[in-house]
Formats: structure tokens, sequence, C-alpha cells
């Protein structure tokens, strides 16, 4: 007999001889009734043992398999009104296929209430949670539209190299490692690549990736390897083009979401809201706005992320959106790369994006060329003609274009109101964590 998938099952399946397998989440033994609850990757369902209907080994053997054993089930779908379903599977035979030892390291009961830390030891247990598998069912699908979004609009996916000689960012956030006794460090951005590859002719580039970042965080949305999606695009009139993108990515991306991750979603309990359109405020403006709630930012700073946090509750009053555009941020705070509008060289055409006041995203026109990018460099202290290839691409024909970088799992964390970045990724590195 072939297996099915839970989920397949239905209650017209009444009376139908069926073959199940997975892993025991519960058992209840009542005398001459046993109940397992049988869990596959799609679902669960009760499964009843009665005491003169079958084998009396097999019968005897129910009380005594772990939680978390492998097994598997040949019965018959009956209906039931006491079955959560309407219906469960009554056995006629059984076979234990793996046994789990006992104790488990950590409470696999979708009540477990341990902490995150013990949890991320053992994440291959934690995700027999299902609303914890549920996660990455999402994230899953998520990857996919959002790789079907730059398809749809002619964009062609990269993969660049992770091991460098360095990148266009300063270097305290790069890790340094030994390349056969050079000193070689891990990206922490494709961004001179996708630049190189908009201005190689392909004009419009994504990629998505892995990030490193060296920076000793302790907080819940940094990882110091994370999945970045970047993007690039030639031929722009300004940094609205870019923010076009992001707009119309993040709506569709939430739409696909809210049709195709229904059971995900209900489990998670999550509700996902569409923006209309992404407001675009100006960096001064959400000053403003902020200090009319009593928040300050001084002048020669960036808002904190505590700043964000209110600035994204602002919005959603204003605007009714769970994100922002935060725009025209100062030439100080940016990297030398950024264009600066013509009437104002003070600040750059630059963008962040905050999704429910956490930034998710950055972006910009990039300066294409080569001497005012040689000036922009030098006003930061950085020769442009010792960047190597990076100074190459601009001098044999360089178009207009910008792009950004979104987190992926930032992101994830945000649309499902995950607590913590760690909830978003499935293994996750920080200053503490090398394993599992
Ligand atoms: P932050 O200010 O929050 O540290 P950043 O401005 O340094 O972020 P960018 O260089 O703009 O980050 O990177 C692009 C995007 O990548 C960010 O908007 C964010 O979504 C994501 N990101 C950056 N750093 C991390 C990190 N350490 N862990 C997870 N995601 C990150
Ligand atoms: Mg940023």
């Amino acid at each position: 007999m072939e297996r099915s998938f839970i989920s397949e099952l239905t209650e017209k399946d009444n009376n139908k001889k069926v073959l199940v397998k997975g892993w025991v989440s519960e058992i209840r033994s009542l005398g001459k009734v046993q109940f397992i609850v049988l869990r596959d990757k799609t679902d669960s369902i009760q499964c009843v043992a009665h005491k003169d209907e079958i084998k009396e080994d097999i019968f005897n053997k129910i009380s005594k398999i772990p939680i978390e054993s492998v097994i598997e089930i040949e019965g018959k779908i009956k209906t039931s009104k006491q079955a959560k379903k309407g219906f469960e599977i009554s056995i006629h035979d059984l076979n234990v296929l793996s046994e789990s030892l006992t104790p488990l390291p950590i409470d696999t009961s979708e009540k477990s209430k341990t902490m995150i830390d013990k949890r991320l030891d053992y994440r291959f247990l934690d995700l027999r949670r299902p609303h914890i598998s549920a996660i990455f069912k999402v994230r899953s699908k998520v990857f996919n539209f959002i790789s079907n979004y730059f398809e749809s609009k002619n964009f062609v996916s990269i993969n660049t190299p992770k091991i460098t000689a360095g990148g266009v960012e300063s270097g305290a956030e790069q890790f340094a490692i030994d390349y056969f006794g050079k000193e070689a460090f891990l990206a922490q951005s494709p961004q001179v690549y996708k630049q190189m590859f908009v201005l190689s002719g392909l004009e419009r580039v994504y990629e998505i990736g892995e990030v490193f970042r060296a920076e000793k965080s302790h907080t819940t949305r940094h990882l110091t390897e994370f999945t970045g999606i970047d993007f690039e695009m030639g031929f722009i009139k300004d940094e609205n083009d870019v923010m076009d993108i992001i707009d119309e990515l993040m709506k569709y991306v939430l739409k696909e979401v809210k049709e195709k991750c229904r059971p995900e979603l209900e489990l998670l309990n999550v509700k996902i809201d569409v923006p209309k359109k992404i407001p675009r405020i100006t960096l001064d403006e959400a000053r403003k706005l902020l200090e009319k709630k009593g928040k300050k930012i001084p002048e020669k700073e960036d808002p904190d992320p505590e700043a964000e946090k209110l600035l994204g509750e602002i919005v959603k009053e204003k605007y009714d959106s769970d994100f922002v555009f935060v725009t025209l941020y100062p030439v100080e705070k940016r990297p030398f790369y950024h264009m600066k509008p013509k009437n104002n060289p003070k600040v750059t055409q630059s963008f962040d994006l905050l999704y429910k006041g956490v930034e998710i995203s950055t972006g910009a026109q990039r300066e294409h060329r080569y001497e005012v990018l040689k000036q922009q460099a030098k006003e930061k202290g950085i020769d442009l003609d010792k960047m190597g290839f990076y100074a190459d691409i601009f001098k044999y024909g360089s178009c207009p274009h910008g792009g950004a970088g979104l987190g992926f799992d930032r992101i994830i964390q945000r649309m499902l109101n995950l607590e913590n970045v760690r909830e978003a990724i499935l293994l996750p590195r920080d200053p503490e964590r090398l394993t599992p």
C-alpha cells in the first residue's frame, strides 16, 4: 500500500484502508482503547486501537512507544464525532521504525516554554513543533515569490563570490580569513559585484545569498551571517525608481503569502496587511514627526532603534501602513558611492525602508560618473584608484543606476511577528553561536 499524507485524508474516505507514517506526538492509554496522535510533515491525526479488534502484541506495545518515535500505521478511516478532524484512523497494524530515546532534550509539545538558546541547540527537534516548521514553510515560499517577482521584471539572477579581497564598505564589519597565507574577507555585501554586472550590460541583476557581518551585536535583529536580497538596476531616473521596485515587490510578496500560506498563517496566528502604497518621507520629516511625539533626534544622528519603532507606530496611525521609506540621509551617514542630488550636496539620494518599525532595507542611486565618484571617495578619505577593479567598472561606459539590499531574515521576522530574528533562520550565527 502507498503512503498517504495526513492532510490528504478526508471524512469522505470513510472505511478506506490507509498507510500513514510519521512521528508520535502523543499516546493515551485508557484500558481497552489507546490513542496515538501521529504527525507527518503535513498535519496530525488521531489513531485509535481497540483491544478486541487488533492482535494482542500490537495492542500491548502501544503504551511503551516513546514520544517522537517514528512509526507506520495501517488502518481504516472512521468518522468520529469526538475526533478533532471529524474522523480518525482505526489501527489494524503498527510498526515502530525507530524508537526515540527518552527523555527528550527539549519539550516538543506545542505548549513548550523552552528558552530559545536551548531550542536552537536542538533546532531539528524544535522544528518537530508545527508552528515552528510553519515559519520555514512560509520562508521557503517567500524565497520563491521574491525570485518570481525579479524574474518577471527581467532581472538576471547572479551568484557573486563570498570569499573576497575586500569590499567597498569600511573594513570594520568584515570577517578576515586566511586564504592560503593571504588575507581574504567574507563578503559583507555583494555591492561591488551588483554594480559590476549592471555595468556589464546585464542592466538588471539580483542575488539572494549569504552576507557576513563581523558585528558584535547582541540584538534581536542582528546576525553575523544572514540572507541578503540584493538588486541593482540600470538607466534609472533617480532613487524613486528603486523604491518603486521595492514597493511592488513587498506588495506582491505579501499578497502571495496571504493567498498561498493560509494554513501556516493560521497556525502562527498572523494576519497579513498588504499596503496600498508605501509612504515616502524625508529624514527631516521623520525627525519632525518624532519630535511631535516627544522624541528628539540630535542633528548629527540617525534615528536609533527606539525612534524607528516609534516612527513605525506614527506611520501606521497616519498612513495605515506597516512600511515607510525614509529618504535623503545625510552624506556623513552614507557610503561615498551614494549619489548626491544636484540641489543639495549635504544629503544623498538614499533611503531606508522600515517594516513595523525595524529597518529591512537600505538603497540609493549610485554615483556612476568616475570623476565625481573619485571626488566623493576623496571627501571620505578613500582613494578610489586604490580600490582596484571597483574603479575600473566606471571607466568603460557607465550608466546611471541604483539598487538596494534587503534582509531576508528580518523580512520574515517582521512579517510573522517573531520576537527575534533568530526565530526566522534555521541555524543562526551570532557572536556567541557557531553550532549546530
Ligand atoms: P543595521 O543598521 O540594522 O545594523 P545596516 O544599515 O548596517 O543595518 P545594511 O548594510 O543597510 O544594514 O544592509 C541591508 C539590509 O540587510 C538591512 O536593511 C537589514 O535588513 C539587513 N541586515 C543588515 N545587517 C544585518 C544583520 N547583522 N543581521 C540581519 N540582517 C541584517
Ligand atoms: Mg542600512
